[in-house]
């Protein structure tokens, strides 16, 4: 999924891209509040993490902003040690979560994951359709109680797809989940993984919608 990433230190905010690309996700990383503000009214993501202490425009400005436009994509905030106050700023701004400086990449990564699953309306850990299973903690993929071996953007555009069942998403869409800003692509990529994607997990799962985009169809149960 594609996560802006806004955080003016550059060790910090180089050391948590890292991490989260490691986890196959796409990551913007803008380093003051005008380029997250710009970067949020532009483009769709799955989550932002969010610095408070930024140069520009301070982060609760930011937030502001985004929720005053009722945009509600899920926002986890980092904030200093002792500063409770702006614990408590953040949430009441619109803030979905928050971690305090220096955090734990893992916790990060699992705090990540619950914001994104809650946004979605899921309890469980897993995404589930028919007899596949896909786990993103994990990152393993079962089909039938099969494991399935998938490439890291083979499992990021199944990600996608199934995090947003029900939903079309276009090939720009799914682009943007694969690479963050910068990133090359080849014009073909997604029709590539998804051809793909047919081949191991079955030609039902993923539907073309003609001149829109690709589908999974919401699952009739669980999900
Ligand atoms: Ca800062």
């Amino acid at each position: 999924m594609r996560i802006l990433l806004v955080e003016d230190d550059p060790l910090l905010g180089e050391g948590v891209r890292a991490g989260l690309a490691q986890d196959d996700h796409a990551v913007d990383w803008v380093r003051d509040g005008a380029a997250a503000d710009a970067a949020l009214r532009a483009g769709r993501f799955a989550l932002v993490i969010l610095d408070l202490g930024l140069p520009r425009l301070a982060g609760l400005e930011v937030l502001r902003a985004q929720r005053a436009r009722g945009d509600a994509t899920p926002v986890l905030v980092l904030t200093a040690r002792d500063a409770v106050a702006d614990r408590i700023e953040g949430l009441d701004t619109g803030a979905d979560d928050y971690l305090v400086k220096p955090f734990d990449l893992g916790e990060l990564k699992a705090r990540a994951r619950a914001l994104v699953r809650r946004a979605a309306g899921r309890g469980a850990p897993e995404l589930r359709h028919g007899d596949l299973v896909v786990d993103p903690a994990a990152h393993t993929v079962r089909l039938g109680g099969a494991p399935v071996e998938l490439s890291p953007s083979e499992f990021a555009v199944l990600h996608e797809l199934l995090r947003n069942a029900g939903r079309v998403l276009s090939r720009e869409q799914l682009e943007d989940s694969l690479y963050g800003f910068g990133g090359e692509i080849e014009s073909n990529a997604v029709e590539v993984y998804v051809h793909r994607l047919r081949r191991k997990l079955g030609a039902g799962l993923i539907k073309t919608i003609r001149g829109v985009g690709y589908l999974v169809e919401k699952a009739a149960r669980g999900g």
